[in-house]
C-alpha cells in the first residue's frame, strides 16, 4: 500500500508559505514565527523519513486499530431506496473518532523536536481526549484548553481527559467555546514556545497546520479508495463528510481530488437555520477574513467582528473553516451545504435505528445530507460517507432534545 504521507505532486498545494490560492498563510505574532518555521522544517524532514513513516504506520495499526472498515450500510441503503451507501468507520478508531490520526502524527513530531510539554484546544472534547491519550502513551505533560460551556456540554470527555493525566483548563472569555479555547492555547504557546508543542486539532490555523493535519488524515481517503475498489471494482460517485475545521472531510476527500468522476460534498452546521448568530455554516453568509492564523471564510459582521455561532454539536461550532476548503469551494471542486440541528438529530436516530450505529452529532450532519440525497440517486451509484466519530459522548444531549429527559451521568 501507498504510504500515508506520500503525496501525489498534483495535489501538493499549498505553496511554501501555506497559501491555498488566496487562502491560508501565516497570520501569527512574530514570537511564533520561529516555532512555525521549525515545525515546518521538522515536518518536511519527517515526511521523507522512512523510520518516521514506519513508526506512524505501526502505531496507527497496533494502537489505533487501522485500517478502519468500509462498511456497506445495507438496511439504510434499502430504506432510502437509492445509491449504495458505505460508511468509513472512523468511529471504530481508538478514542472513538478520526482525531487520533492527527494527534499521533503530531506527537511523534513533537518528540523529534525535543518538546516535552503539549497543549491543545478542544470543542467537543474529542481532540482533547485524543491529545491526552497520546500524551499518556508518550509520557508528555498535557494541558487542554476548553470553553466552560463546552465543558458542561461534554462532561464525560472532561473526565476522560483527567483520567488520562491531562490538566483541563476552563476558558471563561466570550462565548466560552472553541474560539476562546484556541485564543488561550495560542497565548500559552507564545509564552512557552521553547518547551511546548501545540497540537492543533483541525485543518486550521497558520501554516503548516492545515497541510500537516490534512496529511495525517489522508489515510482515511487512501484506505477508502483501496477498499471501494476491492468491494465494488470502481471509484465512488459521491463522498460526504461533515465540516467543522474540515479535517475529517479533507482526509477523506484529498486522495480523490484528481478523480473527475468523484463528486464531494462537505456539510456544515446549519444550527437553527441560516439566521445570523444561530448557525456555523461559513459558506452560507460568511465572508473572507483572518482568524487565528489563517485567511479563510468566516462568520463576521460588517465591522469584522466575529459573529456568535450555534450548533447542537460542539465540534462544528466554530466561526472559520479550514483554508483548503475555502480554496476547494472557490474552484468548485467540492460542494458545501449544511444540515440543521433538527436534521442532524433525526439522522442520529435514523442511523441508530437502521444500522445499530450511534454516530457523533457532528457526524450526524453528514448522515443527514446522505439521507436527503441518496434516495434520488440510481441504485448502482456509490456513496462513501465519513463516519467520523461515535456518539456515546452525545447521548445525554440527544436525549435532552429528543426525549426531553435530563440524564444523570
Ligand atoms: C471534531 C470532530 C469533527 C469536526 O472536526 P473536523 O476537523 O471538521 O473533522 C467531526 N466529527 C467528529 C466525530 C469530531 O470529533
Amino acid at each position: 500500500m501507498e504510504k500515508a504521507l506520500d503525496l501525489p505532486q498534483a495535489n501538493s498545494v499549498p505553496d511554501a508559505h501555506g497559501h491555498f490560492g488566496p487562502f491560508g498563510g501565516m497570520f501569527v505574532p512574530e514570537t511564533l514565527m520561529a516555532a512555525l518555521r521549525e515545525l515546518d522544517e521538522a515536518y518536511a524532514l519527517a515526511r521523507g523519513d522512512d523510520a518516521f513513516q514506519e513508526e506512524l504506520d505501526f502505531l496507527l495499526r497496533e494502537y489505533c486499530g487501522r485500517p478502519t472498515p468500509l462498511y456497506f450500510a445495507e438496511r439504510w441503503t434499502e430504506e432510502l431506496g437509492g445509491a449504495r451507501i458505505y460508511l468509513k468507520r472512523e468511529d471504530l478508531l481508538h478514542t472513538g473518532a478520526h482525531k487520533i490520526n492527527n494527534a499521533l502524527g503530531q506527537i511523534l513530531l513533537a518528540r523529534r523536536l525535543g518538546k516535552k510539554r503539549i497543549i491543545a484546544e478542544t470543542g467537543a472534547g474529542q481532540h482533547g481526549v485524543a491529545t491526552a491519550t497520546v500524551c499518556a502513551r508518550f509520557g508528555m505533560d498535557c494541558v487542554i484548553y476548553m470553553g466552560r460551556v463546552d465543558m458542561e456540554r461534554q462532561a464525560l470527555n472532561v473526565a476522560r481527559m483527567r483520567f488520562l493525566g491531562a490538566e483541563v483548563r476552563g476558558v471563561e472569555a466570550g462565548q466560552a467555546t472553541l474560539k476562546e479555547a484556541v485564543n488561550e492555547a495560542m497565548r500559552d504557546w507564545v509564552t512557552n514556545v521553547r518547551s511546548t508543542h501545540y497540537i492543533l486539532g483541525s485543518a486550521l490555523g497558520s501554516h503548516p497546520f492545515p497541510m500537516m493535519v490534512r496529511d495525517f488524515h489522508r489515510v482515511i481517503g487512501l484506505e477508502a479508495r483501496e477498499q471501494i475498489m476491492l468491494k465494488e471494482g470502481r471509484l465512488p460517485d459521491l463522498l460526504v463528510a461533515c465540516v467543522g475545521g474540515g479535517s475529517n472531510a479533507i482526509g477523506l476527500f484529498h486522495p480523490f481530488l484528481g478523480d473527475e468522476g468523484v463528486r464531494m460534498t462537505g456539510v456544515e452546521a446549519g444550527g437553527d437555520g441560516i439566521t445570523r448568530g444561530r448557525h456555523a455554516a461559513r459558506f452560507q453568509g460568511g465572508r473572507l477574513g483572518v482568524l487565528q492564523g489563517t485567511k479563510t471564510w468566516l462568520l463576521a459582521d460588517d465591522d469584522g467582528q466575529i459573529e456568535l455561532t450555534h450548533s447542537v454539536s460542539a465540534g462544528l461550532d466554530y466561526a472559520a473553516v479550514g483554508p483548503e476548503h475555502a480554496w476547494l469551494q472557490e474552484r468548485g471542486r467540492v460542494d458545501y451545504t449544511f444540515a440543521t440541528d433538527k436534521e442532524a438529530l433525526a439522522a442520529f436516530q435514523e442511523l441508530a435505528g437502521t444500522e445499530g450505529i450511534i454516530p457523533a452529532l457532528e457526524t450526524a450532519h453528514a448522515m443527514a445530507h446522505v439521507s436527503k440525497v441518496a434516495g434520488a440517486m440510481k441504485r448502482d451509484r456509490l456513496i462513501i460517507v465519513n463516519c467520523s466519530g461515535r456518539g456515546d459522548k452525545d447521548v445525554a444531549q440527544a436525549a435532552r432534545h429528543v426525549f426531553g429527559e435530563e440524564l444523570k451521568l
